[in-house]
């Protein structure tokens, strides 16, 4: 496995993959990798001849300085993990290398970056977007993979890359989760034993979710669940949203046969998680 720090190096690389007509596969992280990242390095090695990782604490995307400065980070563990996985290169550049001026791309993300996650981390967005153009520009993947975990994430990539008209193909992935069902997330490592123990109760509550019952009134759905989380001592609701799955916009009502998908942002002590889960009301209930 290649550990490249410089992105003329890794371009060349790339080149020469390229013109042995090599697809590509790219996977960028943050590091402190767990088997939610290592199922999507698994989808790109079986899709592509060459896979690349990325690892980079992208400090644009960080709107709370603190959580930036905790963030985890276990470069030794990640490359071993990744050379085990059989990764062809890992792309590990420092921030000037990404940003070697203050000038920064923005592009039209139609209101997706509003709700959720946008709502509630200012400017978000508008660093993931940025990080993962320039990522994109660097590596030039044919295909680029990401988890339904962080799903309004991934709308927003999407988005850019179509805006952006960039030929990378936008894969995801599923969330995979822990055997109690919390979703994997490099964040789990910060929580006590007893958060840990807490954390669990997110997915155990929205998967328990029955949309049939809130047809009329989805929003109530969305006080019900937010007020059994809160019960916990060690949880607290940032937001619960239901969102139609595709555009993002939050229904009066929820439709048959019409794709939604629960979302939700919890405290836990001082971390924060996510989680959310898709689901479609048919007539056969
Ligand atoms: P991160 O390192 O948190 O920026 O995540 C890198 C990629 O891994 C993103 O596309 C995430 O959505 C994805 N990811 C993180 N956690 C999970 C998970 N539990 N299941 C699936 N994908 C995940």
């Amino acid at each position: 496995m290649m550990q490249i720090r410089d992105k003329v190096e890794l371009s060349e690389k790339v080149q020469a993959y390229r013109e042995l007509h090599y697809k590509i596969g790219f996977v960028p992280t943050m590091g402190a990798l767990h088997f939610g990242h290592l199922s999507l390095v698994r989808k790109s090695r079986a899709e592509n001849q060459i896979t690349i990782v990325s690892i980079f604490v992208n400090p644009t995307q960080f709107n709370d300085p603190n959580d930036l400065e905790k963030y985890p980070r276990m470069p030794e563990q990640d490359l071993e993990m990744l050379d085990a996985e059989g990764v062809d290169i890992v792309f590990m550049p420092d921030v000037e290398t990404i940003y070697p001026d203050e000038k920064r791309n923005h592009f039209d993300l139609a209101g997706l970056d509003k709700p959720m996650e946008g709502k509630f981390r200012k400017g978000h967005f508008d660093g993931v977007a940025d990080v993962v153009f320039r990522l994109f520009d660097i590596v030039k993947p044919d295909r680029a993979y990401f988890g339904e975990k962080d799903y309004q994430q991934l709308k927003i990539i999407q988005q850019m890359t179509k805006v952006a008209e960039l030929p990378v193909e936008i894969i995801s992935g599923e969330i995979i989760r822990e055997s109690d069902g919390l979703a994997m997330s490099s964040r789990n490592i910060r929580l006590s034993e007893q958060e840990r123990v807490a954390a669990a109760n997110i997915y155990q509550i929205i998967r328990d979710f029955e949309p049939e019952t809130f047809v009329e009134k989805p929003d109530k759905a969305e006080d019900i669940i937010a007020e059994k989380i809160n019960k916990n001592e060690h949880l607290k609701t940032e937001y619960v949203s239901i969102v139609e799955d595709e555009s993002m916009q939050t229904p009066k009502k929820l439709e048959l046969d019409v794709t939604y998908r629960l979302c939700v942002a919890v405290w836990c002590g001082q971390v924060r998680l996510i989680d959310n889960l898709t689901f479609v009301i048919t007539n056969n209930y």
